[in-house]
Protein backbone atom coordinates (compact mmCIF):
# COMPACT_ATOMS: atom_id res chain seq x y z
CA UNK A 1 0.00 0.00 0.00
CA UNK A 2 1.65 2.84 -1.01
CA UNK A 3 2.18 6.18 1.26
CA UNK A 4 -0.99 8.42 -0.65
CA UNK A 5 -3.48 5.14 0.16
CA UNK A 6 -2.42 5.34 3.88
CA UNK A 7 -3.56 9.11 3.98
CA UNK A 8 -6.61 8.20 2.12
CA UNK A 9 -7.18 4.82 4.60
CA UNK A 10 -6.77 7.18 7.68
CA UNK A 11 -9.26 9.97 6.24
CA UNK A 12 -12.11 7.17 5.39
CA UNK A 13 -12.01 5.57 8.79
CA UNK A 14 -12.13 9.20 10.53
CA UNK A 15 -14.74 10.06 8.11
CA UNK A 16 -16.39 6.62 9.25
CA UNK A 17 -15.74 7.08 13.05
CA UNK A 18 -17.21 10.26 12.93
CA UNK A 19 -20.73 9.06 11.75
CA UNK A 20 -19.80 5.69 13.57
CA UNK A 21 -18.55 6.00 16.90
CA UNK A 22 -20.02 4.20 19.94
CA UNK A 23 -20.60 5.81 22.86
CA UNK A 24 -18.76 4.10 26.53
CA UNK A 25 -18.52 5.30 29.57
CA UNK A 26 -14.93 6.08 29.37
CA UNK A 27 -15.08 7.98 26.02
CA UNK A 28 -16.96 10.85 28.07
CA UNK A 29 -13.96 11.16 30.48
CA UNK A 30 -10.64 13.05 29.64
CA UNK A 31 -9.22 11.91 33.21
CA UNK A 32 -6.40 9.20 32.40
CA UNK A 33 -7.09 7.70 35.59
CA UNK A 34 -10.11 6.68 34.15
CA UNK A 35 -9.35 5.34 31.10
CA UNK A 36 -6.21 3.24 32.46
CA UNK A 37 -8.58 1.40 34.19
CA UNK A 38 -11.16 0.88 31.16
CA UNK A 39 -8.27 -0.17 29.13
CA UNK A 40 -7.20 -2.72 31.94
CA UNK A 41 -11.13 -3.96 32.36
CA UNK A 42 -11.24 -4.00 28.23
CA UNK A 43 -8.03 -6.43 27.97
CA UNK A 44 -9.25 -9.17 28.52
CA UNK A 45 -13.48 -8.98 27.82
CA UNK A 46 -16.03 -7.07 25.85
CA UNK A 47 -17.39 -3.52 26.77
CA UNK A 48 -20.80 -5.38 27.66
CA UNK A 49 -19.66 -6.77 30.22
CA UNK A 50 -16.70 -4.37 31.34
CA UNK A 51 -19.29 -1.37 31.91
CA UNK A 52 -21.15 -2.18 35.39
CA UNK A 53 -17.59 -3.32 36.50
CA UNK A 54 -16.51 -0.06 35.62
CA UNK A 55 -18.54 1.97 37.09
CA UNK A 56 -18.97 -0.10 40.25
CA UNK A 57 -15.27 0.21 40.36
CA UNK A 58 -14.79 3.80 40.14
CA UNK A 59 -17.62 4.48 42.40
CA UNK A 60 -15.22 2.73 44.86
CA UNK A 61 -12.25 3.65 43.70
CA UNK A 62 -12.88 6.67 42.21
CA UNK A 63 -8.77 8.06 41.67
CA UNK A 64 -5.53 7.09 42.36
CA UNK A 65 -5.05 7.91 45.59
CA UNK A 66 -8.52 5.95 46.68
CA UNK A 67 -7.09 3.16 44.65
CA UNK A 68 -3.33 3.18 46.42
CA UNK A 69 -5.07 3.59 49.54
CA UNK A 70 -7.41 0.39 49.48
CA UNK A 71 -6.77 -3.15 50.29
CA UNK A 72 -5.88 -5.38 48.05
CA UNK A 73 -8.90 -7.85 48.72
CA UNK A 74 -11.11 -4.49 48.66
CA UNK A 75 -10.20 -4.24 44.74
CA UNK A 76 -10.36 -7.51 44.27
CA UNK A 77 -13.94 -7.74 45.45
CA UNK A 78 -14.96 -5.04 42.64
CA UNK A 79 -13.16 -7.06 40.33
CA UNK A 80 -15.02 -10.38 41.17
CA UNK A 81 -16.88 -12.19 37.96
CA UNK A 82 -14.36 -10.15 35.93
CA UNK A 83 -11.86 -12.76 35.76
CA UNK A 84 -7.64 -12.71 35.05
CA UNK A 85 -7.10 -10.76 38.49
CA UNK A 86 -3.97 -10.62 37.73
CA UNK A 87 -5.13 -7.10 36.23
CA UNK A 88 -6.71 -6.16 39.45
CA UNK A 89 -3.47 -6.96 41.34
CA UNK A 90 -1.68 -5.04 39.10
CA UNK A 91 -3.46 -1.97 39.12
CA UNK A 92 -3.35 -2.08 42.89
CA UNK A 93 0.55 -2.48 42.78
CA UNK A 94 0.68 0.31 40.06
CA UNK A 95 -1.44 2.90 42.28
CA UNK A 96 0.74 2.23 44.79
CA UNK A 97 3.87 3.40 41.97
CA UNK A 98 2.06 5.97 40.86
CA UNK A 99 1.55 7.88 44.70
CA UNK A 100 4.78 7.03 45.47
CA UNK A 101 6.93 8.66 42.72
CA UNK A 102 4.16 10.18 40.21
CA UNK A 103 2.38 12.64 42.81
CA UNK A 104 -0.64 10.09 41.78
CA UNK A 105 -0.55 11.57 37.72
CA UNK A 106 -0.71 9.12 35.49
CA UNK A 107 2.41 9.71 33.48
CA UNK A 108 1.60 10.44 28.81
CA UNK A 109 4.90 9.17 27.96
CA UNK A 110 4.41 5.82 26.42
CA UNK A 111 7.49 4.52 27.87
CA UNK A 112 6.30 5.63 31.22
CA UNK A 113 3.19 3.80 30.91
CA UNK A 114 4.79 0.68 30.33
CA UNK A 115 6.72 0.82 33.07
CA UNK A 116 3.53 -0.18 35.35
CA UNK A 117 3.01 -3.18 35.85
CA UNK A 118 0.44 -4.69 33.69
CA UNK A 119 0.77 -2.01 31.12
CA UNK A 120 1.81 -3.33 27.74
CA UNK A 121 3.02 -1.23 24.61
CA UNK A 122 -0.59 -1.59 23.37
CA UNK A 123 -2.03 -0.50 26.49
CA UNK A 124 -0.01 1.65 27.04
CA UNK A 125 -0.11 3.43 23.24
CA UNK A 126 -4.04 3.75 24.26
CA UNK A 127 -3.90 5.66 27.18
CA UNK A 128 -1.49 7.69 25.75
CA UNK A 129 -3.60 8.52 22.81
CA UNK A 130 -6.89 8.59 24.60
CA UNK A 131 -6.42 10.61 27.29
CA UNK A 132 -2.83 12.70 26.03
CA UNK A 133 -4.37 12.71 22.58
CA UNK A 134 -0.86 11.43 21.33
CA UNK A 135 -0.13 10.31 17.92
CA UNK A 136 0.97 7.00 18.83
CA UNK A 137 -0.14 3.46 17.66
CA UNK A 138 -1.57 1.07 19.16
CA UNK A 139 -2.01 -2.77 18.44
CA UNK A 140 -4.34 -4.61 20.45
CA UNK A 141 -6.60 -8.25 18.92
CA UNK A 142 -9.38 -5.65 17.04
CA UNK A 143 -6.32 -3.61 15.62
CA UNK A 144 -4.02 -6.27 14.88
CA UNK A 145 -6.64 -8.29 13.06
CA UNK A 146 -8.00 -4.77 11.10
CA UNK A 147 -4.34 -4.04 9.70
CA UNK A 148 -3.10 -7.76 9.14
CA UNK A 149 -6.56 -8.12 6.64
CA UNK A 150 -6.01 -4.86 5.77
CA UNK A 151 -2.23 -5.50 4.57
CA UNK A 152 -3.04 -9.69 3.65
CA UNK A 153 -0.32 -10.41 6.18
CA UNK A 154 -0.63 -14.25 5.97
CA UNK A 155 2.23 -15.09 8.56
CA UNK A 156 2.17 -15.72 12.30
CA UNK A 157 1.12 -12.74 13.35
CA UNK A 158 2.60 -13.65 16.81
CA UNK A 159 6.56 -13.55 15.23
CA UNK A 160 8.67 -10.53 16.29
CA UNK A 161 9.52 -9.76 12.57
CA UNK A 162 5.57 -9.54 11.54
CA UNK A 163 4.74 -7.47 14.62
CA UNK A 164 6.53 -4.73 14.17
CA UNK A 165 5.43 -4.75 10.28
CA UNK A 166 1.83 -4.39 12.01
CA UNK A 167 2.98 -1.83 14.43
CA UNK A 168 4.22 0.34 11.73
CA UNK A 169 1.00 -0.45 9.57
CA UNK A 170 -1.41 0.71 12.72
CA UNK A 171 1.09 3.99 13.08
CA UNK A 172 0.70 4.92 9.20
CA UNK A 173 -3.25 4.79 9.95
CA UNK A 174 -2.98 8.41 11.92
CA UNK A 175 -3.70 11.24 10.56
CA UNK A 176 -1.73 14.70 12.57
CA UNK A 177 -3.28 15.04 15.40
CA UNK A 178 -6.10 12.48 15.56
CA UNK A 179 -4.36 9.93 17.24
CA UNK A 180 -7.25 9.76 19.73
CA UNK A 181 -9.69 9.54 17.18
CA UNK A 182 -7.74 6.89 15.09
CA UNK A 183 -7.16 4.56 18.49
CA UNK A 184 -10.72 5.10 19.10
CA UNK A 185 -12.02 4.37 15.52
CA UNK A 186 -9.59 0.91 14.75
CA UNK A 187 -10.82 -0.64 17.91
CA UNK A 188 -14.70 0.15 16.98
CA UNK A 189 -14.05 -1.21 13.28
CA UNK A 190 -12.38 -4.55 14.91
CA UNK A 191 -15.24 -5.35 17.27
CA UNK A 192 -17.87 -4.37 14.60
CA UNK A 193 -17.12 -4.58 11.54
CA UNK A 194 -13.89 -6.58 11.13
CA UNK A 195 -15.17 -8.63 13.48
CA UNK A 196 -13.32 -12.49 14.00
CA UNK A 197 -15.38 -14.29 12.18
CA UNK A 198 -18.15 -13.17 9.11
CA UNK A 199 -16.97 -9.67 9.18
CA UNK A 200 -19.09 -7.26 7.67
CA UNK A 201 -17.14 -6.09 4.66
CA UNK A 202 -19.62 -4.27 2.43
CA UNK A 203 -20.24 -2.35 5.62
CA UNK A 204 -16.86 -1.43 5.60
CA UNK A 205 -14.91 1.90 5.24
CA UNK A 206 -11.69 0.14 3.85
CA UNK A 207 -13.33 -1.95 1.89
CA UNK A 208 -11.58 -0.30 -1.37
CA UNK A 209 -8.53 -0.62 0.30
CA UNK A 210 -8.22 -3.89 2.13
CA UNK A 211 -5.96 -6.93 0.30
CA UNK A 212 -7.46 -9.69 1.59
CA UNK A 213 -10.96 -9.28 0.71
CA UNK A 214 -10.86 -9.35 -3.44
CA UNK A 215 -8.36 -12.62 -2.72
CA UNK A 216 -11.50 -13.95 -0.26
CA UNK A 217 -9.26 -14.75 2.53
CA UNK A 218 -10.14 -12.21 5.26
CA UNK A 219 -11.43 -15.28 7.29
CA UNK A 220 -8.25 -16.61 8.05
CA UNK A 221 -6.29 -13.70 8.75
CA UNK A 222 -4.59 -13.38 11.49
CA UNK A 223 -3.77 -17.34 11.15
CA UNK A 224 -5.00 -18.92 14.01
CA UNK A 225 -2.76 -21.66 15.71
CA UNK A 226 -4.18 -25.25 16.36
CA UNK A 227 -6.66 -25.47 18.81
CA UNK A 228 -5.09 -27.70 22.01
CA UNK A 229 -7.14 -29.64 23.97
CA UNK A 230 -7.05 -28.51 27.49
CA UNK A 231 -5.74 -30.71 30.42
CA UNK A 232 -8.68 -31.31 32.50
CA UNK A 233 -8.53 -31.54 36.59
CA UNK A 234 -10.51 -32.57 39.13
CA UNK A 235 -10.29 -31.19 42.35
CA UNK A 236 -12.19 -32.05 45.78
CA UNK A 237 -13.22 -29.00 47.38
CA UNK A 238 -14.33 -29.06 51.33
CA UNK A 239 -17.69 -26.98 53.01
CA UNK A 240 -16.54 -27.52 56.93
CA UNK A 241 -19.04 -25.20 58.75
CA UNK A 242 -18.11 -25.09 62.82
CA UNK A 243 -20.61 -24.72 66.14
CA UNK A 244 -21.63 -20.82 65.02
CA UNK A 245 -22.21 -21.51 61.71
CA UNK A 246 -19.39 -20.63 59.87
CA UNK A 247 -17.03 -21.98 56.61
CA UNK A 248 -13.92 -22.37 56.46
CA UNK A 249 -11.89 -20.57 54.20
CA UNK A 250 -8.31 -19.49 52.72
CA UNK A 251 -6.86 -16.56 51.03
CA UNK A 252 -4.74 -18.35 48.19
CA UNK A 253 -1.27 -16.98 47.99
CA UNK A 254 -0.88 -13.08 46.25
CA UNK A 255 1.05 -14.52 43.21
CA UNK A 256 -0.30 -17.13 40.54
CA UNK A 257 -4.20 -17.71 39.39
CA UNK A 258 -6.63 -16.18 41.22
CA UNK A 259 -4.01 -14.97 44.05
CA UNK A 260 -5.26 -13.49 46.87
CA UNK A 261 -9.13 -14.47 46.23
CA UNK A 262 -10.53 -16.42 48.92
CA UNK A 263 -11.71 -19.99 48.64
CA UNK A 264 -13.01 -23.31 49.82
CA UNK A 265 -10.11 -25.56 50.77
CA UNK A 266 -9.65 -28.31 48.49
CA UNK A 267 -7.13 -30.70 46.91
CA UNK A 268 -6.28 -32.55 43.62
CA UNK A 269 -5.35 -35.61 43.67
CA UNK A 270 -2.66 -37.26 43.30
CA UNK A 271 -1.57 -40.72 41.96
CA UNK A 272 -3.51 -43.14 43.77
CA UNK A 273 -5.80 -41.42 45.86
CA UNK A 274 -9.64 -40.64 45.76
CA UNK A 275 -10.66 -37.18 45.76
CA UNK A 276 -12.03 -37.55 49.35
CA UNK A 277 -9.29 -39.59 50.06
CA UNK A 278 -6.96 -36.49 49.03
CA UNK A 279 -9.49 -33.59 50.59
CA UNK A 280 -8.86 -35.90 53.74
CA UNK A 281 -5.11 -35.05 53.62
CA UNK A 282 -5.25 -31.86 52.37
CA UNK A 283 -7.12 -30.56 55.65
CA UNK A 284 -4.96 -32.58 58.15
CA UNK A 285 -1.38 -31.29 56.62
CA UNK A 286 -2.80 -27.98 55.75
CA UNK A 287 -5.07 -26.91 58.09
CA UNK A 288 -4.50 -29.40 61.03
CA UNK A 289 -7.90 -31.16 61.74
CA UNK A 290 -9.19 -34.34 61.13
CA UNK A 291 -12.48 -34.77 59.03
CA UNK A 292 -15.22 -36.91 57.95
CA UNK A 293 -15.92 -36.30 54.59
CA UNK A 294 -19.20 -36.62 53.92
CA UNK A 295 -21.62 -36.92 50.37
CA UNK A 296 -20.96 -34.38 47.59
CA UNK A 297 -23.38 -32.28 46.67
CA UNK A 298 -22.30 -30.30 43.64
CA UNK A 299 -20.16 -30.66 40.92
CA UNK A 300 -18.99 -27.24 38.74
CA UNK A 301 -17.14 -27.47 36.05
CA UNK A 302 -15.33 -24.25 35.48
CA UNK A 303 -12.79 -23.23 32.66
CA UNK A 304 -9.66 -21.12 32.79
CA UNK A 305 -7.18 -20.18 29.76
CA UNK A 306 -4.99 -22.98 30.19
CA UNK A 307 -7.18 -25.72 31.72
CA UNK A 308 -10.61 -26.54 32.99
CA UNK A 309 -11.43 -27.73 36.26
CA UNK A 310 -14.21 -29.97 37.89
CA UNK A 311 -14.80 -28.80 41.51
CA UNK A 312 -16.79 -31.80 43.59
CA UNK A 313 -17.97 -30.19 46.62
CA UNK A 314 -18.12 -31.94 49.72
CA UNK A 315 -19.52 -31.85 52.92
CA UNK A 316 -17.31 -32.20 55.46
CA UNK A 317 -17.27 -32.62 59.41
CA UNK A 318 -14.56 -31.93 61.91
CA UNK A 319 -13.56 -34.77 64.10
CA UNK A 320 -10.46 -33.98 65.69
CA UNK A 321 -8.35 -31.07 65.74
CA UNK A 322 -8.57 -26.67 65.93
CA UNK A 323 -7.88 -24.36 63.21
CA UNK A 324 -6.15 -21.70 64.41
CA UNK A 325 -7.00 -18.48 63.14
CA UNK A 326 -4.63 -16.56 60.49
CA UNK A 327 -4.34 -14.75 57.67
CA UNK A 328 -4.15 -17.17 55.75
CA UNK A 329 -7.84 -18.73 56.63
CA UNK A 330 -10.39 -17.81 58.71
CA UNK A 331 -14.18 -19.59 59.59
CA UNK A 332 -16.25 -17.08 58.02
CA UNK A 333 -19.97 -16.12 58.51
CA UNK A 334 -22.11 -15.93 55.83
CA UNK A 335 -22.38 -11.92 55.75
CA UNK A 336 -18.60 -12.41 55.74
CA UNK A 337 -18.17 -14.59 52.72
CA UNK A 338 -20.37 -11.99 50.89
CA UNK A 339 -17.53 -9.43 51.60
CA UNK A 340 -14.50 -11.88 50.53
CA UNK A 341 -13.38 -11.84 46.85
CA UNK A 342 -14.10 -15.36 45.68
CA UNK A 343 -13.65 -17.22 42.79
CA UNK A 344 -16.81 -17.62 40.27
CA UNK A 345 -16.83 -21.69 41.03
CA UNK A 346 -16.55 -21.34 44.75
CA UNK A 347 -18.95 -18.62 44.76
CA UNK A 348 -21.59 -21.21 43.12
CA UNK A 349 -20.55 -23.40 45.34
CA UNK A 350 -21.95 -21.22 48.11
CA UNK A 351 -25.02 -20.23 46.34
CA UNK A 352 -25.55 -24.03 47.08
CA UNK A 353 -24.88 -24.47 50.38
CA UNK A 354 -27.31 -21.38 50.97
CA UNK A 355 -30.04 -22.96 48.56
CA UNK A 356 -29.32 -26.57 50.01
CA UNK A 357 -29.91 -25.06 54.07
CA UNK A 358 -32.92 -22.63 52.77
CA UNK A 359 -34.62 -25.93 51.93
CA UNK A 360 -33.91 -27.59 54.99
CA UNK A 361 -35.05 -24.62 57.31
CA UNK A 362 -32.02 -23.60 58.15
CA UNK A 363 -31.09 -20.09 57.80
CA UNK A 364 -27.88 -19.55 59.04
S1 LIG B 1 -12.86 -5.17 4.00
FE1 LIG B 1 -13.44 -6.79 5.37
S2 LIG B 1 -11.57 -7.82 5.90
FE2 LIG B 1 -10.99 -5.91 4.97
S3 LIG B 1 -10.69 -4.53 6.69
FE3 LIG B 1 -12.80 -4.28 6.03
S4 LIG B 1 -14.03 -5.72 7.24
FE4 LIG B 1 -11.86 -6.27 7.46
Amino acid sequence: MGSGNHVAVARALMAWFRRSARRMDWRETDDPYRIWVSEIMLQQTRVSTVTPYYRRFLAAFPDVEALARASLGAVLKRWEGLGYYSRARNLHKAAGILRERHACLIPSSVDALMALPGVGRSTAGAIAAIAFRQDVPILDANVKRVVARLHAVREDVRRASVERTLWEHSRRTILPGKGRETALAMMDLGSSVCTPRAPDCPACPLAKWCEARPLGIQESIPRRPAKKTLPHRDRAVAVIRNRQGKILVRRRSESGLLGGLWELPGSGKTAGETLTGALARELREGFGIDVEVDETFAALRHGYSHFRVTLHAYRCRKTKGKVRSSREWKWATPAELEDLAMPRADRKILEQVKINLHEKGISK
